[in-house]
């Protein structure tokens, strides 16, 4: 199941990154872009805009949409999960920032990349190629779990 989020709800998108799930998403994407590429790559299309609901694509049933009723993302991620009926939790493949599925890499080649404190205390670690970015399970995946058993 993949998404692709409209401007409005970008802070969903990353949340559900976290657990896992790809999630298109552009801070500057109109309306039409983000029908094309959702036809194109098969996306479930999440959205706040009414206006945009109206478009053929919806109405004949080309594509699927969750409208998105809620400001409040522990609302919003409620929702998808009961509506789609997918789980939530917190799952460290897919890169937050730009989508990109993670690589392992191994611990003696990031010794340079992350914080000393970081690589001492963590042993497993992944990497983004499409950003570059490093992650591992820090505080901020301790959060999440936390965050996701709460909802
Ligand atoms: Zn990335």
């Amino acid at each position: 199941m993949r998404f692709i989020a409209d401007i409005m709800v970008g802070k969903l998108a990353r949340y559900l990154r976290m657990a896992g799930y790809d999630v298109a998403y552009f801070n500057d994407a109109s309306d039409d872009f983000i029908l094309k590429t959702a036809m194109e790559e098969d996306r479930i299309v999440l959205t706040r805009d009414t206006l945009m609901l109206e478009r053929k694509q919806f109405r004949s049933g080309a594509l699927k949409s969750v409208f998105i009723s809620d400001d409040d993302i522990e609302k919003q991620l409620i929702q998808i999960s009961s509506e789609l009926n997918i789980s939530l939790g917190p799952d460290l493949t897919r890169c937050l920032i730009c989508n990109d599925l993670l690589v392992e890499v191994l611990k003696k080649d990031v010794r340079n990349k992350v914080p000393p404190y970081v690589y001492s205390t963590q042993d497993e670690f992944m990497y983004c190629k499409g950003c570059g970015k490093y992650y591992w399970r820090g505080t901020h995946y301790d959060y999440m779990d936390d965050f996701f058993k709460r909802l």
